[in-house]
């Protein structure tokens, strides 16, 4: 596949969907350099211009990329040799640029999966904030967002971007000296340094670094001590100017049992957060760990997966896992009935023919504020038909009732209108997660309620 033909189209959208005036100043001093199967590589005149593209547009044009070639693309912005601009081949950052991007196979970190690189990172909206400024930070570490936090709940990809942000500085310099450290470790080194009288090591390992990376710090809630290790660390590394990174499973402020002051230095900087994809979002991330593995899948199971796993990625990776191994172990082909029979062991409810309709009916009518007869009745403002319509959907996710049986529930509507309903809520679902979480959460209040 050539990238350039999908730039060039993506060039074309986008000068739609940006302010003239911006994209002028933006993307007309852009040109193509090359392309490998995962990445552009673009030029652009200056550092500045570079990081203040990065800023504001990479999300898009990442996703521009996505949308065109179904596949997340990287997108690397190289600085032109420029003979007319002296004063920024003195600069640091023209200084880095000089080495070239490293493109030769370096050691790997040792304490870094190589595996969680930012190409390998599905970019979409749910984490497109958090993953710009990770690319940010990776090319200038410890000026441009310092220290970043980053939140999110578990299984949606912390680890795996905190982490790739050490594998990008390493692959650039390798004489950056990057910690990365789960706070759990964090506390049991310096609880051992502590008992070993070797805290001066200790604090020599971690004030000595370019880059710290501390995962899942709300570990720290509760440990006085180590908060307060933390908290001259964290000091000695801001004053230097060096890079500092955190993961926590919840915003600064929800974290309990903090000195304030070391609160206080954790969110002086920049926040971010992820969230859960859409699962269309989420078929994208399926389809690109089963080509890392060389796998293949019919793309029935993987929408099947993709919709019905809609806790968390991991959860996801999880599932796609237990069903290759079955379909290995027995050697049997993965059709959907085999995933759904999969899905059904790890994901088990209460068994579907338990649902009444009417239950379905009156959890949806209760939280929307209206009566079961609103939902069955014949008006049809916004207000009522989007609740018909997820109730429809619900009865016809969780039960085995036919179209058409579930048109005479509602006042004896057509089979074609449910089916529609169903297409309707389906879509919707699938690129608004706040709604799908709304469904979710209604579809968990039935089955409790069933199964009561
Ligand atoms: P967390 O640290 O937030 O609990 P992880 O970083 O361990 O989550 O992610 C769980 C799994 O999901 C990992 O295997 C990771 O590679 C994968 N993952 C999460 N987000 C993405 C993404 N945006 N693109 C590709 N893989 C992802
Ligand atoms: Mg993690």
């Amino acid at each position: 596949m050539n990238l350039q033909e999908f730039w060039n189209e993506a060039l074309s959208q986008l000068k739609n969907e940006i302010d003239p005036g911006e994209f002028a100043f933006y993307f007309s001093s852009l040109e193509f350099l090359s392309s490998t199967a995962e990445e552009v590589t673009l030029t652009v005149p200056s550092p500045i211009f570079r990081a203040q593209l990065e800023k504001n547009y990479l999300p898009q044009v990442r996703g521009k990329l996505l949308e065109l070639t179904g596949r997340p693309i990287g997108v690397h912005f190289e600085i032109r040799e420029s003979k007319s601009s002296p004063v920024l081949v003195k600069s640091g950052m023209a200084e880095t640029h000089r080495q070239g991007p490293a493109r030769s196979a370096r050691k790997p970190h040792q304490q870094l999966n190589p595996d969680y690189t930012l190409e390998k990172y599905v970019v979409a909206k749910n984490n497109e904030l958090a993953y710009s400024m990770t690319v940010a930070i990776s090319k200038d570490p410890g000026n441009i967002y310092n220290p970043f936090f980053l939140f999110g709940g578990v299984g949606l990809g912390k680890t795996h971007l905190i982490q790739a942000l050490g594998n990008a500085v390493h692959k650039q310099n390798e004489k950056a000296i990057v910690i990365y450290v789960q706070a759990e470790s964090f506390i049991n080194e310096f609880m051992t340094s502590i008992q070993n009288k070797t805290q001066s090591a200790f604090k020599n390992k971690y004030r000595n670094v370019d880059v710290l990376l501390i995962d899942d710090i709300h570990d720290l809630q509760n440990k006085k001590d180590t908060q307060e290790e933390l908290f001259n660390t964290f000091n000695a590394l801001y004053e230097a100017k060096k890079q500092i990174v955190f993961t926590s499973d919840r915003a600064p402020h929800e974290l309990k049992n903090f000195a304030e002051r070391l609160l206080n230095r954790l969110s002086r900087g920049t926040i971010a957060d992820l969230q859960l994809p859409s699962w269309e979002i989420r078929l994208v991330i399926l389809k690109s760990k089963i080509e890392q593995r060389g796998l293949q899948l019919p793309d029935d199971v993987l929408e099947l997966i993709a919709k019905k796993v809609n806790t968390n990625i991991r959860d996801l990776e999880g599932a796609l896992n237990q069903i290759c191994a079955y379909g290995e172990l027995l050697k049997r082909e993965i059709t959907l009935e085999v995933a759904q029979e999969q899905l059904k062991r790890v994901f088990a409810g209460p068994a579907q023919e338990t649902v009444p309709i009417d239950l379905v009916q009156k959890v949806v009518a209760e939280a929307n504020g209206l009566s079961v007869s609103d939902l069955k009745g014949k008006r049809r403002t916004q207000a009522m038909a989007l609740p018909r319509q997820v109730a429809m959907y619900i009865i016809r996710d969780l039960t085995e009732y036919s179209t058409t049986e579930i048109g005479m529930e509602f006042g004896g509507r057509d089979h074609t209108t449910v089916m529609h309903a169903v297409q309707k809520i389906e879509d919707k679902i699938k690129t608004e997660p706040s709604f799908e979480v709304k469904v979710q959460n209604l579809i968990r209040i039935i089955k409790d309620r069933a199964g009561s």
